[in-house]
């Protein structure tokens, strides 16, 4: 996805982060995913963020199954300001 309602996907940080710290390398969130986002780090046993901008604008499916909690997102009231202010610029000069 290029853009979502209009704004470019790229101007959005949602995406996941994942603690290497947490991760006990299950790949339950490799397996979830279905926009190729996570990836599976051989050299870590871990897996890690590959395709962020594949992530699907407000889906946390991936953390609320990850058994380690091992995954985050940005914070979501923050991020409902973020995107209220940036809708409203939509279309603006
Ligand atoms: S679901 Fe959680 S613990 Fe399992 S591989 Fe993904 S981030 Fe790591
Ligand atoms: S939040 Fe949804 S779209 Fe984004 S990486 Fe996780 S499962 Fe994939």
């Amino acid at each position: 996805m290029t853009e979502w309602r209009g704004i470019p996907r790229t101007d959005i940080p949602w995406f996941p982060t994942i603690d290497a710290e947490k991760c006990i390398g299950c790949r339950e969130c490799i397996s979830i995913c279905k926009n190729g986002v996570l990836a599976f780090d051989e050299a870590i046993r871990k897996s890690k963020v590959v395709n962020p901008y594949n992530c699907v604008v407000e889906c946390r499916t991936c953390a609320r199954l990850c058994p380690a909690e091992a995954i985050g997102f940005p914070d979501a009231t923050w991020f409902n300001e973020f995107i209220t202010e940036k809708l409203a610029a939509r279309g603006k000069p």
